[in-house]
């Protein structure tokens, strides 16, 4: 920037004309000596001190020594329910105040009432008090604060932090509370007590189905419904107590039920079953009728000396055994209950530890046409072979890797590991072979599903339909947007559908089309007792009727005998798997075992064409000239 640029308008850069300094001398010298005017100084220090009282939060009065007040602001006027000048005069007298010590030699004193005109304020209000002065002139500084509001607010506070706002029931802070007292009493006493955790059965589907506000009703008439039934049940307390029951809402669908000065587990089974039976009556959520059940578990206090935590764990595993023991029932906690929870949590570290240290492996069972006796794929089936333990079979650890979603990377790995397996045969120059995997549902919620297959395939160049997944029923029935969308990804890449254990759960009909189902696995259960239980045949015969009418293939499953083989294949069963066939085997193992197969059958065809050339000779031998 240049010079020029800066310059200033001509006006401004000149400096001040001499009349401008004159009249600017006189102002200043004027403003002097008004300042030092008392009434000016006087006056502008009240202007002050009003501006600043108008501006106070705090009720603030100034009352002479007899209590008359002689000056108040706009906050002390709202407190006390008057005007400021309405105030101006009255008498105004504490009650109950206290000497509170300032170093500044003026007395403060803070009280909790406030009487005008001799008459008790009944609001509550927090006062305090300052003395100026001393002797016949001395003045009193009142200040006030209305605290209704803030005991209010304070009151909203404890009561959000202790009570459920849905149900109104104590939540989970006030429930620990409570606990802890009831079992200090419990101890004193020597009455026993009860815990009782309530899970609703299922709640999640009337959430997911009728929505979240429906959910919401439907845990407040739980709440109304346990708290009527508590009541009903007083007598069951036998010795009277001003409240045994605590029920409260931990959130979600959890409730939990403190029974004090209970005789013992006998009242705490009545109770339970009051409960179960009281839930189990219809109830009508706009034209829906709905009806609940509940999972509860139970645990007494003080059979075992327990703390508070280990009393809420105790009594969290025994709700979780009523759900696995197929829900709407209670059950009370035992050492039995905390070995066989002791053994789950052992096996889940151990599968932790398995996932880490790679103690997974497949093993493959062949499956084999029954038309051409060709053997057509594998079904890849995990295994673990857990160090110290030995092999621990699926059924074992299959559900728990689902319930921790351990399945997902063990569930990846296995998809994984198969197509490579597969690509690996194909290479060493076995015959082209099918792929089955399972998959559980809970991978089913992993939209990376279906680009994990399909990046497993690609990367091993395997064509998809190549590929079987084994599903089962349930998931079939489970008719989510995320499962339809999965099934739909699946039969757009070409891979094929199998369900499998097929007769075990439910099934729809409709679903096996509507899904695209490829094949039905009839499940072990129906061939082990063919063909001498008629029964099963029977099913095996509808289920292959089935699979024709839709179109789909049949694939008997646990085929151990050659009678039940040969009853399959009478019936138009398309493939069998099973013992008769072979077991699971490793991957060399199976590619052994599948040469050897093929070098028997080749071996086989030699001889017979050997034995047909031979009797063609004959024939020719002993054809006439
Ligand atoms: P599945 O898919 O129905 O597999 C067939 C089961 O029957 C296998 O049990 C197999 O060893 C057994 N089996 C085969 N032939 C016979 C027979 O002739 N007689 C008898 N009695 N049993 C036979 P396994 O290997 O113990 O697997 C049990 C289940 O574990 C499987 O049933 C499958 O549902 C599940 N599973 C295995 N591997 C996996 C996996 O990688 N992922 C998932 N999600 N599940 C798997
Ligand atoms: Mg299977
Ligand atoms: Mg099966």
């Amino acid at each position: 920037m240049r010079p020029r640029d800066l310059a200033l308008p001509k006006s401004l850069a000149e400096p001040p004309s001499r009349l401008y300094r004159l009249l600017e001398g006189w102002r200043q010298r004027l403003m002097v000596r008004l300042a030092g005017h008392d009434w000016v100084r006087r006056e502008s220090a009240e202007r002050r001190i009003r501006a600043v009282l108008e501006c106070a939060t705090e009720g603030i009065l100034l009352c002479n020594r007899q209590g008359d007040v002689l000056l108040a602001n706009k906050a002390a006027a709202l407190v006390l329910g008057e005007t400021p000048a309405g105030l101006l005069g009255r008498n105004v007298s504490r009650r109950n105040h206290r000497e509170v010590e300032v170093p500044d030699g003026f007395a403060l004193k803070s009280g909790d009432n406030l009487a005008l005109d001799g008459k008790d304020l009944q609001r509550p209000l927090e006062i305090r008090v300052a003395t100026l002065g001393t002797g016949p002139g001395r003045q009193w500084l009142v200040y006030l604060r209305d605290v209704a509001d803030r005991k209010q607010t304070q009151e909203q506070l404890s009561y959000l932090a202790n009570f459920d706002s849905l149900t109104g029931l104590p939540n989970r802070v006030l429930f620990r509370d409570r606990l802890g007292q009831a079992m200090s009493r419990s101890q004193r006493t020597g009455r026993p007590m009860a815990l009782m955790f309530l899970d609703l059965d299922r709640f999640k589907l009337v959430n997911d189905s009728l929505g979240h506000e429906a959910g919401d009703k439907l845990l407040q008439h739980v709440a109304q419904t346990l708290t009527a039934c508590l009541r009903n049940a007083d007598s069951v307390a036998r010795q009277a107590e001003d409240r045994p029951f605590t029920l409260s809402r931990l959130g979600g669908d959890e409730f939990t039920i403190i029974a004090e000065a209970i005789a013992g587990s006998e009242d705490a089974t009545l109770i339970a079953r009051r409960m179960l039976e009281a839930l189990n009556v219809p109830f009508k959520m706009g034209d829906d009728e709905v009806v609940v059940s509940a999972s509860i578990g139970i645990s007494m206090y003080p059979n075992d000396d327990v703390d508070l935590d280990t009393l809420i764990r105790h009594t969290d595993m025994a709700m979780y055994r009523s759900k696995s023991m197929g829900r709407a029932t209670y059950s009370f906690f035992s050492d039995d209950l905390n070995a066989a929870i002791s053994a789950r949590l052992t096996l889940e570290r151990g599968l932790r530890r398995a996932m880490e240290n790679s103690e997974f492996h497949l093993h493959y069972q062949p499956k084999a046409s029954l038309a051409t006796n060709e053997v057509t794929g594998v079904e890849a089936l995990i295994r673990w072979y857990c160090p110290g333990q030995g092999m621990v079979p699926p059924d074992r650890f299959i559900s728990v890797l689902e319930d921790t979603g351990m399945i997902l990377p063990v569930g990846a790995w296995v998809i994984r590991a198969a197509c490579a397996q597969l690509a690996a045969w194909d290479k060493a120059g076995l015959p082209q072979l099918r792929m089955a995997v399972n998959l559980s549902a809970r991978q089913f919620k992993h939209l990376y599903l279906a680009s994990l297959v399909e990046d497993s395939l690609r990367e091993n160049a395997i064509d998809p339909r190549r590929l079987d997944v084994e599903l089962t029923e349930s998931l079939l029935m489970e008719d989510t947007e995320t499962n339809r969308g999965m099934l739909a990804n699946f039969a757009r890449m070409g891979v094929r559908l199998a369900i499998d254990d097929f007769g075990t759960g439910h099934s729809s009909l409709s679903y096996l089309k509507r899904f695209n189902i490829d094949t039905l696995k009839i499940d072990k259960s129906f061939v082990a007792a063919m063909p001498e239980n008629t029964e099963d045949v029977a099913i095996a015969t509808a289920v292959i009727a089935l699979a024709r009418s839709l179109d789909m293939s049949v694939v008997a499953e646990g085929v151990e005998t050659q009678a039940q083989s040969d009853i399959l294949r009478e019936l138009g069963c398309d493939e069998i798997q099973g013992y008769l066939l072979s077991r699971p085997l490793p991957a060399a193992d199976l590619a052994s075992w599948l040469t050897q197969r093929l070098r028997d059958a080749e071996h086989r065809r030699l001889q017979c064409s050997e034995h047909m050339d031979a009797a063609l000779i004959t024939v020719e031998l002993e054809t006439p000239g």
